[in-house]
């Protein structure tokens, strides 16, 4: 049954704050509230750093500003309809969204730091074979507020401290969506996690991951400043067009050379990182190991540093109805020891929250689809005789 939402409440318009950065804010307390700056400052202190969503709790913002606050503005993170710890310590929550969409955000705690996998959209319409995502289907983009509302319910809940005891230190835009496509308000949504007076994470603590989207990713490497990673699961464009259409746009040969480019904008000793999702028969053999070899080592001697390509290989994480597998243990060490041998460096990323589906590629919110993915992928796993892939 699909998931009811509330609707957002009705009435004049009121600004939600979680949509501002910095300079938004700025601008919104000058042009709209007639105040100066550092009241912006103070207030965003509350929102991020205290996780207050009342203005008459900002004890030191003068009660005629919270008025004209209470007035024009609101502080409305995303509606959590439900959330769930998993034995592993990695902990998911579902966000409601409007017209019964919801997205899903996951925390995974590690030997001294802990991520936060954020979504961008609600679905996704690339159609990444291997990803559960792509079933369910694209509705729409996610304003800045449910991006940042994401890392601010996961903050909130965790008791994380900006400046103090921080338990939230890296984000990871790897959930439900390309974020690519939604670049403003990624971009936004961003500044404010590696902002002071928002959750103040390092530069490189924030990671964008795409399929591949070229000219974004030039548009990137000027207007933001994160890690970058990209998935890209084949080393040739045969095989890389059978697992993600979008390389038939974006073929590999321009894939690497953004890249490059992106790394040429960025600090020296700076890297990008590969995502490698390991298939059982599918891209997991010695030779496309050796091929993949090939690739990162011209990348790198393009950068002229070594270890400028970093390969995460991802264990495939199965999910109803998918036709791929998961490489045996042997195979992936094997894969793994070949990029190794090879001078490239490598590690595996080994799943996380598998006993609550957080797992990569295994996010499924309610997904309202406007496209007609979800009903063929229905149609599709009813005819393989699988009924439990709602
Ligand atoms: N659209 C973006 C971000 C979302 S995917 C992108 O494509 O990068 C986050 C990572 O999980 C990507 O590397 C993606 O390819 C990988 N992934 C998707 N489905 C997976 C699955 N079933 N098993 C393992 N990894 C998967």
């Amino acid at each position: 049954m699909p998931l009811q939402v509330e609707p957002a409440s009705a009435g004049p318009a009121r600004v939600n704050l979680l949509d501002l950065d910095r300079a938004g804010m700025e601008r919104f307390f000058a042009e709209e509230l007639g105040e100066k700056r550092f009241r912006a400052h103070q207030v965003m202190k509350w929102i991020y750093h205290q996780h207050v969503t009342d203005f008459a709790q900002m004890t030191d913002v003068g009660k005629a500003l919270r008025a004209k606050l209470e007035a024009k503005a609101e502080i409305r993170p995303p509606n959590v309809l439900f959330d769930k710890p998993s034995a592993d310590g990695t902990h998911k929550w579902l966000l409601g969204m409007d017209a019964g969409n919801a997205i899903e955000a996951v925390f995974i705690p590690d030997k001294g730091r802990g991520t936060l996998c954020v979504s961008s959209q609600v679905g996704c319409g690339l159609n990444c074979q291997f990803c559960s995502t792509a079933t369910q289907g694209f509705n729409r983009n996610l304003s800045t507020a449910e991006i940042i509302g994401q890392v601010w319910v996961a903050s909130k809940h965790l008791g994380n401290k900006t400046h103090l005891n921080r338990k939230l230190t890296n984000v990871v835009m790897m959930g439900m969506g390309e974020p690519l496509l939604n670049f403003d308000n990624v971009v936004r949504a961003m500044s404010l996690m590696r902002d002071d007076l928002g959750f103040g994470l390092a530069n490189k603590r924030v990671t964008l991951s795409t399929s591949g989207l070229v000219p974004m990713i030039d548009r990137l490497a000027v207007e933001s400043d994160v890690a970058l990673a990209v998935s890209l699961h084949a080393p040739n464009d045969a095989l890389r067009t059978e697992l993600i259409p979008l390389n038939k746009k974006y073929p590999l040969a321009e894939l690497m050379d953004a890249c490059v480019r992106y790394l040429r904008h960025k600090k020296k000793g700076d890297s990008v990182t590969f995502e490698y999702t390991l298939m059982k028969g599918v891209n997991d053999s010695p030779e496309t190991a050796r091929e993949l070899v090939r690739l990162m080592k011209a990348f790198s001697n393009k950068m002229q540093y070594a270890d400028a390509a970093k390969v995460n290989l991802i264990p495939f994480n199965p999910f109803p109805g998918t036709r791929f597998e998961r490489s045996g243990e042997a195979e992936i060490r094997a894969f793994q020891k070949i990029l190794l041998d090879g001078g490239v460096l490598a590690m595996v990323r080994r799943t996380r929250g598998d006993d609550i589906d957080a797992a990569c590629g295994q996010l499924k919110g309610q997904v309202m689809d406007r496209t007609r993915r979800q009903s063929e992928f229905k149609r599709k796993l009813e005819q393989q005789g699988v009924t439990d892939a709602a």
